[in-house]
């Protein structure tokens, strides 16, 4: 690591590491558009890149930057965050034995139930917040990798991530975090023992709601993560070029949205345990959620811009309130600048796992006060 790379978050990201268009010296870094590479006559490569599907230089000032607020040695940016995750699971020897947890991200629960059995996985999913429940599923010696998220989807289960390291590694297995909802802003899993962190860079890292991206950090530079390399490079799931450089652009404000919408969905969350039609706030910054101890240690400078509420009633309630609210607006996906409302129960399926009078909150950048007044209104239609 240079010394540029040791320096806080907020510069690293406002300068995007001092990334520039190499033509002009312009601040903002180019757009690269050429799909191949033109070889020298000596037959090498003098650019060191041959072909647009194994890489881009714009994707370099956007895995750089990520690289560097995750701590880790390098990073990989893909075309979504599906893509990201898979990349992981499919650069696995086959017949690994795989563990997961129950409360995840439904997509990826809904591809290690079904697909990743093709490929010769053995999946398993486990309560990720019970260290005796991991230890007692890992096999020494068989577990290639534990698939952490936290906080998870949709009821932001924290998973104590120096814990499950320790008992991942124990067994010869890997740890990879799906750090979504943290970001390398409050969470820096790698510092905790994880070994590969996945971002659905779609949500907080772009953070505007128009680009669809994923990215995975490594802390090593190691066998598994040139697997990972090479099946990016196969299986094509890269970038545009104008999506990495919209990444690179919405990262750029990454630590101030982030640490806003952290303070803002603490105040939402707070309100909101007061009112008499809800039952529960799902918010581990709350005190009495049950992973707030282990959010206070590993979580820095706030416990994230999501939060869900178990409404009174069943999912006819739900979906009133979110019909009634006039600024949320009703939507899925996360961490962009407006707020969304979500019956999370409608877009996952009729397999979920998720209770019917349950609404996803993901806190935005508007004023607070009205956002709680406006959620306030809507329950008062109830
Ligand atoms: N992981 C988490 C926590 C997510 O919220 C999402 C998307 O909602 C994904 C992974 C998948 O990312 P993408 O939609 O960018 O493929």
């Amino acid at each position: 690591m240079d010394e540029s790379q040791r320096r806080r978050p907020d510069t690293l990201a406002a300068q995007a590491l001092g990334a520039l268009d190499a033509v002009g010296d312009g601040l903002v870094p180019a757009i690269h558009l050429a799909t191949t590479y033109r070889r020298a006559a000596d037959n090498s490569y003098p650019g060191g890149r041959s072909y647009a599907r194994d890489d881009n230089p714009t994707f370099q000032p956007p895995e750089a930057l990520l690289a560097a607020l995750e701590g880790g040695a390098a990073a990989l940016t893909f075309a979504s965050g599906m893509a990201a995750a898979l990349a992981v699971f499919q650069a696995l020897p086959p017949d690994s034995h795989v563990l997961a947890p129950k409360v995840v991200y439904y997509g990826i629960r809904n591809w290690l139930s079904g697909p990743a059995a093709a490929l010769g996985l053995r999946v398993e999913l486990v309560d990720m917040a019970d260290p005796a429940a991991l230890e007692q599923a890992l096999r020494p010696g068989e577990t290639a990798l534990v698939w952490a998220e936290t906080p998870a989807n949709p009821t932001w289960v924290v998973t104590d991530l120096a814990r499950t390291a320790e008992l991942a590694h124990a067994a010869g297995a890997r740890l990879a975090v799906d750090s979504t909802v943290a970001t390398p802003i409050l969470t820096r899993p790698i510092e905790h023992g994880a070994d590969l962190v996945m971002h659905s860079a779609t949500k907080y890292l772009n953070g505007h709601g128009d680009v669809v991206a994923g990215a995975l950090v490594t802390a090593q530079d190691d066998d598994p993560w040139q697997r990972i390399r090479q099946v990016r490079r196969q299986q094509g799931a890269v970038l545009g070029p104008f999506e990495a450089w919209l990444l690179l652009r919405g990262m750029r404000t990454l630590p101030l949205r982030v640490r806003r919408q952290a303070s803002a969905a603490a105040h939402v969350a707070h309100r909101l345990a007061q009112h008499p039609r809800i039952l529960r706030v799902h918010y581990p910054g709350l005190p009495d959620d049950p992973g707030n101890a282990i959010a206070a240690r590993q979580m820095q400078g706030g416990f994230g811009g999501m939060l869900s509420i178990a409404l009174e009633g069943g999912a006819a309630t739900a979906i009133q309130v979110a019909a009634e609210v006039k600024l949320w607006q009703r939507a899925t996906s996360l961490g962009g600048v407006e707020s969304l409302i979500e019956h999370r129960a409608s877009i996952e399926g009729p397999s979920s796992p998720t209770p019917p009078n349950l609404l996803r909150l993901s806190v935005g950048l508007e004023d607070p006060g009205e956002l709680v007044a406006d959620l306030e209104q809507a329950l008062a239609t109830l």
